[in-house]
């Protein structure tokens, strides 16, 4: 296993140092989040040369509380996304600096990812319901009512379209009621077949007055 080739120093740029410890080496980056409120947009930056430390403590606090703050408007919903999109050059960037040497002051604390910070997994807990709540019901068999002769029904779609209910013949709400299919005649109707407990025709006949 060989280790990996050494960057010299030279090419994190001139010499700088972390603006906010003082450890090199450094990389100038912009870090950038969002604050909607509900009229108005804040654009936050930190801008300035970070340290590996430092920086990935800047971005991680920047994107964490525009997940948490940056939602409060109808415009922010755009501008919080891109606000994390144009961080992700300044975050590989920092991400790629070797372990900070020499601070003269003391240096942030990097914290948890992102990902494992409350704003984040409650953003992530209501993606998982919103998609819950869409893809739950489809997995849910559709319960198609069948009817036998003798039943009585009313059809909530305009003939020939069918989506039948089953009504008690003596309720007002009843519209029709069903024999064998070959008993059809005049103005009845045959009904799908799906909607027949023992798949053979049948028919709905209106319900004399
Ligand atoms: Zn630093």
């Amino acid at each position: 296993m060989s280790t990996p080739p050494h960057h010299p120093p030279t090419s994190y740029g001139s010499a700088a140092s972390c603006h906010i410890c003082g450890a090199i080496p450094a990389v100038h980056a912009v870090v950038r989040g969002h604050r909607g409120l509900v009229v108005t947009l804040r654009f936050l930056t930190e801008e300035g040369a970070f340290c590996r430390t430092c920086g990935t403590a800047t971005y991680r606090r920047m994107t964490s509380d525009t997940l948490w703050q940056g939602w409060w408007g109808l415009l922010s919903v755009f501008a919080a996304p891109v606000t994390m999109v144009m961080n992700i050059g300044a975050r590989s960037r920092i991400r790629a600096l070797p372990h900070p040497v020499g601070n003269l002051r003391p240096q942030l604390a990097p914290g948890r990812r992102v990902l494992a910070r409350p704003p984040a997994l409650v953003i992530m807990a209501a993606l998982v319901a919103a998609l819950g709540a869409a893809v739950v019901p489809k997995l849910i068999p559709h319960t198609q009512p069948t009817f036998t002769a003798g039943d009585c029904i009313r059809n909530h779609a305009k003939w020939p379209e069918q989506d039948l209910e089953e009504v008690g013949c003596s309720s007002p709400e009843a519209e029709y009621w069903i024999s064998d299919g070959d008993k059809c005649w005049g103005k009845d109707w045959l009904l799908y077949l799906e909607y027949s407990a023992e798949k053979k025709t049948l028919c709905a006949h209106p319900m004399s007055k």
